[in-house]
C-alpha cells in the first residue's frame, strides 16, 4: 500500500499561486483498490507527472465543494471511466459535491456520476464493501456538508480529516486509525476559523494516537514557517511519528507493520507526460532525470529512504524521530529546502493575503448568488449514457 501526495498546498492563496501543488493525494493498493482523494487544481497533470495512471482508479473522494478539493474531479472521473464509455468505480463525497448545498456546489455534474457508483457521505455514515468499509467523519468548515473519511480493512485503518476546525469530539470520528492524514493549514498556535493549526493537530494526535500522522494542505502562513519543524513539534509533544507532506512524497506502508513505513521523493521536474506511466518499475521512474539541469543538481533526491530501525515496539521514540526529521536523509532534506526557499520568497509578497479560510469567499458568494451556474446542465447527456451502458461495478456490498 502506498500514499502519494500530488499536492500539499491548501487554501486560496497557496492554490492560486501554486506555491505548493494542489492535486490532493492517492492511496494505491488498499486491498487491491486505488483511490484519488480531493483532486484539486492540477490533479490530472500531477498524476502523469508522478507516474500514476488515472485510468487505474477505482474510486474518487471529494470531501467538499471548495476548489482546492474538487477542481479536477470530473476530468479524473472521465479518466477512470475511459472517457465515460465504461461503467467503473465509485465517486464519494459530501452532499454539496453531488447535490449542492446553499451556495456550495454541486462540484460534479450528474453526467459525471452516470458511469460510477455514487456515495454521499456524512458523519458516521458507513458503507461496507467486500474487503473494507468507508465511514464519513464530521467536520466543522465553511462548506457545512464537508466530510472526512475513515477507510478500514482487516489490517489497516486510514483516516483523513479534510478541512475542519478542531473540536472536542473530532477524535471520536478518527479513533482506531493507524494513519491519520490531516489538513493543517497554519503553524503554531495560529488558529483560524474552519481549519486546524499545528497546536490543534497536536491535540488531535494525542487523542487519536495513530501509528503515523501526516500533515498536509499547507497555507501561506504554514509555508512561511518550516512545515518540517512543525512536524517535529508534533512528534516532540506526542511521541508519534509525524510527517510534513511535500509534493511528490510517497509513503509506502506494510499494513502489518505501519511503524516501519518508508518515504520516497519523486522528482518534481519530470515532464507532465503519459509516457511516465511506461517507464518501467518504480525505481527507474524515480531516477528518471529532468531535462532541466539547473534544477536537477539534486538528482540524489530520488533515493529512497529506508527506516533503519526495525525494532518498532521497543524503540518507537528513536524510530519515529528519524522519520520525522528526515535529518538522517540529506536527500529528502534537499527537497524540503528547495520547497522552503520557494515558500519564503513568495511569502514576502503576500503578507496581506493571510486569510486562509473561506469567510470572505462566503460573503462574496452570498452577494453573487445569481452568478452561480449549476452543473446540472449536462443531465441530458447523462440519460444517453445511462441507456447505452450497464453497470458492472465490482465492489460487492456486504450490508
Ligand atoms: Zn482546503
Ligand atoms: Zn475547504
Amino acid at each position: 500500500m502506498k500514499i502519494t501526495f500530488l499536492g500539499t498546498g491548501g487554501g486560496r492563496f497557496t492554490t492560486i499561486s501554486q506555491k505548493r501543488m494542489t492535486g490532493g493525494f492517492r492511496i494505491d493498493s488498499f486491498n487491491g483498490k486505488n483511490f484519488h482523494i480531493d483532486p484539486g487544481p492540477g490533479a490530472l497533470v500531477r498524476s502523469y507527472q508522478f507516474g500514476l495512471n488515472p485510468a487505474s482508479l477505482d474510486g474518487i473522494f471529494v470531501s467538499h465543494s471548495h476548489t482546492d478539493h474538487y477542481n479536477d474531479a470530473e476530468v479524473l472521473i472521465e479518466a477512470m471511466t475511459r472517457g465515460m464509455t465504461k461503467t467503473k468505480g465509485i465517486v464519494m463525497g459530501s452532499q454539496s459535491v453531488f447535490n449542492g448545498y446553499k451556495q456550495w456546489g454541486p462540484a460534479i455534474s450528474k453526467y459525471h456520476t452516470g458511469q460510477s457508483e455514487k456515495l454521499v457521505l456524512g458523519p458516521n455514515k458507513t458503507k461496507n464493501f467486500e474487503n473494507f468499509t468507508i465511514k464519513g467523519t464530521k467536520t466543522v468548515h465553511g462548506d457545512p456538508t464537508a466530510v472526512g473519511f475513515q477507510l478500514k480493512s482487516n489490517d489497516l485503518v486510514i483516516s483523513y480529516t479534510s478541512d475542519t476546525k478542531y473540536f472536542e469530539n473530532l477524535y471520536k470520528y478518527h479513533k482506531g486509525s493507524d494513519i491519520l492524514i490531516a489538513s493543517v493549514i497554519r503553524p503554531g498556535n495560529q488558529t483560524i476559523k474552519g481549519h486546524m493549526c499545528t497546536r490543534n493537530f497536536i491535540n488531535l494526535v494525542n487523542e487519536v494516537k495513530p501509528k503515523l500522522a501526516i500533515m498536509t494542505h499547507f497555507g501561506f502562513k504554514m509555508l512561511s514557517e518550516n512545515p518540517n519543524d512543525e512536524a517535529k513539534r508534533v512528534f516532540n509533544e506526542t511521541g508519534i511519528a509525524t510527517l510534513a507532506a511535500f509534493d511528490g512524497m510517497v509513503v509506502s506502508i506494510n499494513p502489518n507493520n505501519v511503524s516501519n513505513f518508508k518515504v520516497d521523493a519523486i522528482d518534481k521536474n519530470i515532464e507532465y507526460h503519459e509516457s511516465n506511466l511506461n517507464s518501467g518499475n518504480k525505481e527507474s521512474k524515480y531516477n528518471k532525470k529532468s531535462k532541466n539541469n539547473k534544477i536537477n543538481n539534486k538528482s540524489n533526491t530520488f533515493k529512497s529512504y529506508n527506516n533503519p530501525n526495525k525494532n518498532t515496539k521497543t524503540n518507537t521514540k528513536t524510530n519515529t524521530n528519524t522519520n520525522t526529521n528526515t535529518n538522517n536523509n540529506p536527500n529528502i532534506n534537499n527537497t524540503h529546502n528547495e520547497n522552503n526557499n520557494r515558500d519564503n520568497k513568495s511569502n514576502k509578497d503576500n503578507k496581506d493575503n493571510n486569510n486562509d479560510d473561506n469567510d470572505k469567499e462566503n460573503k462574496k458568494n452570498k452577494k453573487n448568488k445569481k452568478a452561480f451556474v449549476s452543473k446540472d446542465k449536462q443531465t441530458s447527456l447523462n440519460s444517453i449514457s445511462k441507456n447505452t451502458f450497464t453497470k458492472d461495478f465490482s465492489y460487492s456490498k456486504k450490508g
